[in-house]
């Protein structure tokens, strides 16, 4: 049993450390036996989706955005088929921009790929901070930190979550992220996934069953994922409870 993660543009999309979050899937699937691969595409490669059980896209500035949305757009049917047909992908900030309809900036429009129903304009001022949601998707709360400029309007996407304490979407929504077929696109920065476990589970489930329906994900010590994840909440919750 073996699941191959993509990651898409390292060299360029690769903000905080959002490489972590690809760790933290291996680790947790390594932890049940199964083999892991992954393989980083630049922006010149070519990439056979069909070989991909999980893709990654990280963020990045609005200026590496612009340099991987041309590529995006020469492998827009590849990357939607993968996405239509239940393939995992995460997408964060910049890389959740790209999956839209477009990213206004100031003087300059990035062209998205049209998988998601949304749109993007740059404002002021950036939106950055903790962030804590509470997620319907896990059926708990995401603890994670966010830095972008684009408020990101999502239509009648569902969202991953809605705004316990930070900005989310769009700032005033109450909302952060997306959730579609089998793409988790948000706001929220690498490492996210390392002390979110059950988000984590959730991506490897969507991404294992899909690919070995009868795999049972069994449960593993998560003492330590919790222990962050417990304490960040709580940091910025105290004790109200959700
Ligand atoms: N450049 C985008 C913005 O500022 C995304 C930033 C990021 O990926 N952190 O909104």
């Amino acid at each position: 049993m073996k699941i191959t993660i993509g990651h898409l543009f390292p060299d360029l999309l690769n903000l905080y450390g959002d490489r972590g979050n690809i760790a933290a899937l291996c680790r947790r699937m390594e932890a049940r036996g199964i083999k892991t691969a992954v393989k980083q595409y630049d922006i010149g490669d070519d990439i056979d989706f069909s070989e991909l059980d999980i893709v990654f896209i990280g963020g990045g500035s609005d200026r590496e955005q612009l340099l991987v949305c041309k590529r995006l757009l020469e492998i827009k049917s590849d990357i939607t088929n993968y996405v239509e047909e239940g393939g995992a992908l995460v997408a964060v900030c910049g890389g959740y921009q790209l999956l839209g309809h477009y990213y206004q900036l100031k003087n300059e429009k990035i062209e998205g790929l049209k998988i998601l129903d949304i749109y993007t304009t740059q404002g002021d001022p950036r939106l950055i901070g903790n962030i804590i949601l509470e997620s319907e998707y896990i059926g708990g709360t995401i603890a994670g930190f966010e830095n972008h400029g684009g408020r990101t309007v999502i239509n009648s996407h569902t969202p991953l979550g809605k705004v316990l304490y930070g900005h989310g979407n769009d700032g005033k929504s109450g909302y952060e992220g997306v959730v579609y077929k089998n793409v988790v696109a948000t706001y929220l920065h690498g490492p996210l996934l390392p002390k979110n476990p059950i988000l984590t589970d959730k991506i490897i489930k969507n991404a294992v069953c899909k690919k070995y329906p009868d795999f049972l994900l069994e449960d593993i010590d998560s003492t330590l994922e919790n222990t962050a994840h417990d304490y960040i909440v709580k940091r910025f919750l105290g004790n109200q409870t959700v």
